[in-house]
């Protein structure tokens, strides 16, 4: 069975998208609302261990021992997440995990 949800997990753009799709990860076309609807390239999702949507290059569990499987080559968007940042300890809090 394939680890793939089928589901988008972070945004691309076009340079992030010839890296995810040259590293062999799916790329999704997500459509986006709209009156003129319009697709925007996402890196996949997958379901974990503990059945929580996360991104296809994600190793480990959240909170505990865990890796980017890409990290010299992750997206964008990921690059202008700082760790220990609001947005970080927010999602560390969603998680509950301490901040
Ligand atoms: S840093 Fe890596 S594992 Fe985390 S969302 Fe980006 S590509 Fe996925």
């Amino acid at each position: 069975m394939s680890p793939y949800s089928g589901d988008a997990y972070v945004a691309l753009d076009d340079s992030d998208v010839s890296r995810i799709t040259q590293a062999q990860l799916p790329v999704i076309f997500q459509r986006q609302g709209g009156d003129a609807p319009e697709f925007l390239p996402k890196l996949g999702a997958k379901l974990s261990a503990n059945a929580m949507n996360v991104c296809v290059a994600f190793d480990g569990s959240a909170g505990a021992t865990c890796s980017c499987r890409i990290y010299e080559g992750r997206p964008s968007a990921c690059r202008q997440f700082e760790a220990g940042s609001h947005g970080c300890r927010e999602a560390r809090r969603r998680l509950g995990i301490s901040a």
